[in-house]
């Protein structure tokens, strides 16, 4: 049997191929959960599960299309048996910056479609297969950027705020009919990943960044995967609909 705080946890990572879900997967399996990482970014996610090595597969997968969400789902269950945790993880920020006067409708529309209807169809199609496999726990990645305005990156502030309450929601929902299904969301704040870099480019932007953090310091993937790894196990049990906010002080300010 693995030891683990995550032990016998079969826990699917969309957006696993890169940065933060890359980070959370390679936690996951170090605490003894099967991971199953999906993407769009095929030689992302299969260089994730190579760096995890026996624990983990890779599924491609695109968030936004119902059809691929049934898929994946049907397809870790017949592998697996069972569901018992998900992190809706895989998020686009769109270019930057785009106000919401600059922003085009197409735009707008292929933000929501990953970020939000990807976080919908992961809990439509999430909830029923972690309840059948005796319960578990749901993790959204929305934003610091859901909790403030966010003049330059309109689309995304607004995506992020529809994740954090959609997951409560989801929570209150489960919770009522007795699914044994937490759902809960994360609050990252500027974290360095492909994601983050593309925000700040350079250096001196990243430095003017890092003056604004109360901690003074960028956050690494790592810093959120510990906060999901927490959520995903059993040591959070007492939490649902709850947003976890990892941001090194940003929004107590
Ligand atoms: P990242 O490094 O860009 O990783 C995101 C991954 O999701 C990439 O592999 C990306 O593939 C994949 N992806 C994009 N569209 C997809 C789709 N339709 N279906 C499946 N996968 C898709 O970003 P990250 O910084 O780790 O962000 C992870 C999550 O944290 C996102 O939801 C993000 O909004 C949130 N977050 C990040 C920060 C930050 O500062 N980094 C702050 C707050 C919240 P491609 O590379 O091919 O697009």
């Amino acid at each position: 049997m693995v030891a683990g705080r995550v032990a016998g946890k079969v826990v699917l990572v969309t957006g696993g191929g890169s940065g933060i879900g890359r980070a959370t997967a390679t936690l996951l399996a170090n605490e003894g959960a099967t991971v199953v990482v999906t993407d769009v970014d095929r030689a992302g996610g299969l260089q994730t599960v190579q760096q995890i090595g026996g624990a983990a597969s890779f599924l491609p997968h695109d968030v936004s299309k119902d059809e691929e969400w049934q898929r994946v789902i049907a397809e870790v269950l017949a592998k697996h048996g069972r569901l018992n945790g998900l992190v809706n993880n895989a998020g686009i920020s769109g270019p930057f910056p785009s106000t919401f006067e600059s922003e085009d409708v197409a735009q707008w529309r292929r933000i929501f479609a990953v970020n939000v209807d990807g976080v919908f169809l992961g809990c439509k199609h999430g909830v029923p297969a972690i309840r059948d496999s005796g319960g578990g726990s749901i993790v959204n990645l929305s934003s610091l950027a859901a909790l403030l305005g966010t003049p330059e990156l309109s689309a995304y502030g607004a995506s992020k705020g529809a994740v954090r309450q959609f997951t409560k929601t989801v929570a209150i929902e489960c919770a009522r009919k007795g699914y044994k299904v937490r759902c809960n969301s994360v609050h990252p704040g500027i974290i360095l990943t492909s994601m983050g870099e593309s925000l700040f480019k350079t250096e001196a932007l990243r430095e003017r960044a890092r003056q604004r953090v109360p901690l003074r310091e960028l956050g690494r993937p790592e810093d959120i995967g510990y906060g999901i790894l927490f959520l995903i196990s059993d040591e959070s049990r007492y939490m649902t609909g709850a947003e976890l906010v990892i941001d090194a002080g940003m929004s107590a300010i």
